[in-house]
């Protein structure tokens, strides 16, 4: 479904990111790993067609590179950004209209609805005064109103309480099950190799290793880098 390769990325004179190869099937969770600045964000960006970039991006069978990020959406990638960005002085509804990019906008404003019961009961509420966690939610549902085929997550548990951690955990696997392909960014290692199928770690702008979330998760090297122990 999404197939990165000799992907790089530069800001100026500096390569954040250098040659990278990635692959997500359709209904995999895959996790990018790393420290503070090791080039999670920059991919994330890259795909979406936000940062300067040479390579490949490929999502189901169709060649993104050059094509502008509203072209990018259109065919099936949305980002839910880190620090979440939801427009504050706009509702929950009018924020989630944001995201919405064809179909039948009030069955989809139903769909994120139900899907989260916490941006019901305060649809009409401005979102700058929302928790962090309903702001996470909110920028999460304002991504899938596009009905992306791949759908990026970036430090979505940033600062959100334990609770809200384990809410964004299981909806990983739900969206998974519907056969969508989710590809996570996360500095908290444990939750990201908890929520996915398989992972990349990333230092530096380099990969440097990759394999099975279950399987990076009980190694001891990643263990002691990422996991704290
Ligand atoms: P974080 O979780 O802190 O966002 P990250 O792994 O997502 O970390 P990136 O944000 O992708 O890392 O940053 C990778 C490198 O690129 C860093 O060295 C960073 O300083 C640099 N970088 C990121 N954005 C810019 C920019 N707009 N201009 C210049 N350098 C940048």
């Amino acid at each position: 479904m999404l197939e990165l390769s000799g992907l790089s990325v530069t800001y100026g004179k500096v390569r954040a990111v250098e040659d990278i190869a990635l692959t997500a099937a359709r209904g995999e969770a895959v996790a990018l790993i790393g420290a503070n600045g090791a080039g999670k964000s920059s991919i994330l960006k890259a795909i979406l067609g936000l940062a300067t970039s040479s390579g490949s991006v490929r999502v189901d069978g169709t060649e993104l590179t050059g094509r502008p990020s509203h072209a990018r959406v259109m065919r099936g990638v949305a980002l839910s950004p880190e620090g979440r960005h939801v427009f504050p002085q706009m509702s929950v509804l009018e924020n989630l209209e944001m995201g919405f990019i064809g179909g039948d906008f009030p069955a989809l404003c139903e769909d994120m609805l139900e899907l989260f019961p916490r941006l019901r009961e305060r649809s009409s509420q401005l979102a700058g005064s929302m928790s962090g966690g309903e702001q996470q939610m909110l920028a999460i549902a304002r991504a899938l109103m596009s009905r992306p085929k791949v759908l990026m997550l970036d430090e979505p548990t940033l600062g959100l309480a334990p609770i809200i951690v384990d809410q964004i955990r299981a909806l990983i696997g739900l969206l998974k099950t519907k056969g969508m392909t989710v590809l996570l960014a996360e500095q908290n290692a444990e939750m990201a190799l908890a929520a996915t199928d398989r992972a990349y770690v990333l230092e530096t702008g380099h990969i440097t290793a990759t394999g099975p979330s279950a399987k990076l998760a009980a190694d001891p090297a990643i263990r002691r880098a990422y996991l704290g122990l």
